[in-house]
């Protein structure tokens, strides 16, 4: 077994590790960190460019101590294994990372870092719960954002430039709740210095994507025994990624593009194309797969009949999207269907049935309305709530999506009366005074009841798209 740093019989970095210095402090070194941002900046030091933006992980939190403890052990080293489904796995040891603290051990030592004019940059991936700012954190815990706030006041009265602060969280407009949280959390040190934060510090949105599931057993000992190497916590991941990111950054950045990273000047296209096709498509799978009694996204993505219902949504979806300059809207629809058949990437259907409600307000509800608004059909998109709503009421154990009892029972009662279903529930408001919506929605609902869900989604599919 050859140690992370020792290892020269798989790609790793060549360059002088001891010569990168940090400029970047990231909150919440997760996998999806690992498997993006620190693999785009081992990149740019591979190829000589990124030597200043090294990154110095924070833990926040008592659960953070595992990974704190792992890359000290490894000097910060690990392997990423990208995934494909087809051949064999490829691991590459990333080197981006050179340092991590634990805010809760040391919180004079983050500071510190954070003070560092050599710091330009602070990231984050402490997912969506991370922004919601009711109350303290858990006794245990540091709070983020007081963090950063201290760091912004520190370099203010040092008289040092303020840093950028960069969301990579998977959240619409990302920056923006970045913002709203340094903020808020600048008010507590004064209203007056909350106002400067707002005027100086540049908080760039961003579409981030690689889908990184959590490491399994399998993960490490594959690790293990196919490339001999010693690591506790390797990262699997998709060998798709994408990162579009806003160019505002006051105090420099690394010249991220020559790594494949999309500079643009408003992220909101990218963003929207992603919630329509991708988030949508989960949902549009995971109902009708659920119903046709498949559980994992890679077996319902397989079933012809599922990636033809998809295709149909997705050509339902792309006229209510705006021009997303660079791209090719077709054929990322296409490069979806191919990264949701990836037998390696474990995913169930059941995991993308939670929160269904939610999910479908903020993923599908805004395509049936601007279709709405156009005097577009929306069939394909109402049958994904038909499917939900037979799902809701029929499915059973980790498939059955997750909704109030409510709605449950609304559901429940739909087959008896399919057009009652659309008055009782809460996320249909935007659409419920279209007539259009209604019916589709209802003739869908009773399609399922009298023909079962394959012949109703073979004809939804058979529809000229
Ligand atoms: P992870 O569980 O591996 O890591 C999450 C990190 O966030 C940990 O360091 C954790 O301590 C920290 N964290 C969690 N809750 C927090 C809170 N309330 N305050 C501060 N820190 C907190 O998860 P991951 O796979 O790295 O995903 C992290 C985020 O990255 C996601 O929530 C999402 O926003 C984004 N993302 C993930 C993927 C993916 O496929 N995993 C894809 C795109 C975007």
């Amino acid at each position: 077994m050859t140690a992370l740093t020792e290892a020269t019989h798989v790609p790793h970095p060549e360059y002088d590790r001891e010569a990168v210095r940090v400029g970047i402090v990231h909150f919440g070194l997760g996998n999806f960190h690992r498997a993006h941002q620190a693999m785009y900046l081992d990149r740019l030091m591979a190829a000589g460019t990124g030597q200043d933006w090294g990154i110095c992980g924070v833990g926040t939190r008592p659960a953070d101590r595992r990974m704190h403890q792992v890359l000290e052990d490894q000097s910060y080293l690990y392997t990423l294994i990208l995934k494909s489904g087809v051949g064999e796995p490829a691991p590459t040891i990333i080197g981006s990372i050179v340092d991590h603290l634990m805010a809760n051990d040391d919180r004079d030592a983050v500071l510190a870092r954070l003070s560092d004019p050599g710091v330009r940059i602070v990231s984050l991936t402490i997912t969506e719960g991370g922004y919601r700012r009711n109350g303290a954190p858990s006794e245990d815990s540091v709070d983020v954002f007081d963090l950063i706030a201290e760091g912004l006041a520190a370099r203010r009265t040092a008289g040092v430039q303020p840093f950028t602060v960069m969301s990579c969280d998977n959240l619409p407009h990302n920056g923006d709740a970045a913002r709203r949280a340094v903020v808020d959390a600048a008010g507590r040190l004064g209203q007056e210095f909350a106002d400067w934060v707002d005027r100086a510090v540049a908080f760039p949105s961003s579409m981030v994507d690689r889908i990184t599931p959590v490491t399994t057993e399998e993960d490490r000992e594959l690790v293990r025994t196919r490339f001999g190497l010693d690591d506790d916590w390797p990262v699997p991941a998709e060998p798709f990624a994408q990162w579009v990111l806003e160019d505002r950054f006051t105090l420099g950045r690394p010249p991220l593009e020559e790594a494949g990273v999309q500079m643009v000047a408003d992220v909101a296209p990218f963003e929207l194309m992603k919630l329509r096709l991708l988030n949508a498509s989960h949902q549009a799978m995971a109902y009708s797969g659920i119903l046709l009694g498949h559980s994992s996204v890679a077996a319902a993505a397989g079933d012809p009949l599922v990636e033809a219902f998809l295709r149909r949504y997705m050509a339902e979806a792309r006229p209510t999207l705006p021009p997303v300059p660079g791209t090719d809207v077709r054929g990322y629809s296409e490069s979806l269907l191919e990264r949701f058949r990836n037998p390696a990437i474990a995913d169930t259907l059941g995991r993308l049935a939670t929160d269904s409600a939610n999910r479908l307000a903020a993923f599908l509800v805004p395509v049936i309305l601007d279709n709405l608004r156009a005097g577009r059909s929306v069939n394909a998109s109402t049958a994904v709530l038909a499917c939900w709503a037979h799902a809701c009421a029929n499915a059973v154990g980790d498939a059955q999506p997750q909704v109030s009892s409510t709605l449950r029972a609304a559901a429940s009662a739909a087959s008896e009366d399919p057009a009652r279903f659309a008055d009782e529930v809460e996320i249909f408001e935007p659409v419920i005074g279209y007539v259009e919506f209604r019916t589709a929605l209802a003739r869908g609902i009773a399609s399922i009841r009298d023909r079962g869900v394959k012949a109703f989604l073979e004809e939804v599919a058979a529809e000229p798209g």
